[in-house]
């Protein structure tokens, strides 16, 4: 059983921070109307004001189930498929998401697989972002334009059933044959790394890096969690990349800039990792992964991908 109460304070304790954060973001903005072409500046902040205030409004319609209904778990699947109700839907951005589902407790996985999850006749597989011991499941999904299915999941409503696959495959693994491992992920292709952090036992000597690149700083969509991870566990860093770092919607962007592609050489060199040490993976976007995997075909590093 889950505790609806408890969660619905957890979400508006949630929804503050994202508040403040929106305001500090339209605040820095208006700054940005002083940039040479001030007439593209004032045409680019109104219409990132918009934008801010329409994810303003998608953030309130956040829902719950209402206090004191309790959500009945099945526990064994019907031709090898669940029916799961929708637990949370929390908009990232105009096309990231992230849903929340029960875990019966039947249902097993291990950090890095992925699950299909279908609606309406259609299924797709995404990955898991959950602990593996953890009560609920999360998929961070982006909504492709015309997508059948991302589409769909990008509208549906608290409580209504969603299918999905009994079992979890997907062999991505975090190799326990090295004792450090470099994680490339595009957007939502943290998923898998994000499940194996949840689950890295506490003390774990393993050394890890996690880059992470978008287009815009408010797409990292888990980056608050990743942080507070890193600030906690010295054998871990977050790196959190934008490749966009000029537009006025990554205005006050401290952080690294650039494709991780284009990261990835100086981050190997600067940290001295080699092919004996390090492990690496990479999960996203194909022309991120194709690309890393030509950068590091002759490198000698052992290299896992996944590609969205
Ligand atoms: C192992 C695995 C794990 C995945 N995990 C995730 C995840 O965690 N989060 C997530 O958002 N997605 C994930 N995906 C992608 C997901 O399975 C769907 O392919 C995606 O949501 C599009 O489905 P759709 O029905 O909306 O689009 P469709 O109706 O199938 O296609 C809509 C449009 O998008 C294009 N399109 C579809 N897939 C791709 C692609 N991979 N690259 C470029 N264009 C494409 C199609 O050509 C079409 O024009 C994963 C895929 C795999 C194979």
């Amino acid at each position: 059983m889950h505790s609806p109460t408890a969660s619905a304070e957890v979400e508006s304790q949630r929804q503050a921070p994202a508040r403040r954060a929106l305001r500090g973001a339209i605040r820095s903005l208006s700054a940005a109307g002083s940039a040479s072409d001030p007439e593209l500046a004032r045409r680019q902040l109104h219409a990132y004001r918009r934008y801010l205030q329409a994810l303003e409004r998608d953030w309130r319609e956040v829902q719950r189930p209402p206090p004191g209904v309790d959500i009945v778990e099945p526990e064994q699947p019907a031709e090898g498929l669940y029916r799961l109700p929708v637990l949370e839907r929390r908009r990232v951005d105009a096309d990231l998401f992230v849903l929340t589902l029960p875990r019966p407790r039947a249902f097993r996985f291990q950090p890095g697989q992925h699950v299909k999850l279908g609606l309406n006749g259609r299924r797709h597989s995404y990955s898991i972002a959950s602990a593996a011991d953890a009560d609920t499941l999360e998929f961070f999904i982006e909504r492709r334009p015309g997508g059948g299915l991302s589409e769909r999941l990008s509208r549906v409503r608290v409580g209504e059933a969603v299918i999905m696959a009994a079992r979890a495959s997907g062999r991505l693994r975090l190799d326990p044959g090295y004792r450090q491992h470099l994680m490339l992920a595009t957007v939502t292709g943290v998923s898998p790394f994000l499940s194996m952090l949840r689950s890295r036992p506490q003390g774990a000597q393993s050394r890890l890096w996690l880059l992470h690149g978008a287009s815009y700083r408010d797409q990292f969509g888990f980056d608050a969690e990743l942080a507070q991870r890193a600030a906690s566990d010295p054998a871990f860093d977050y790196l959190p990349a934008v490749s966009r770092p000029e537009e006025v919607r990554n205005a006050g962007w401290a952080g690294l800039r650039g494709r991780l592609d284009a990261l990835l050489p100086r981050l190997l060199r600067e940290r001295g990792l080699s092919p004996a040490d390090t492990a690496i993976y990479a999960c996203g976007h194909p022309d991120m992964v194709d690309t890393v995997s030509r950068q590091l075909a002759d490198s000698g590093f052992s290299l896992q991908t996944e590609r969205y």
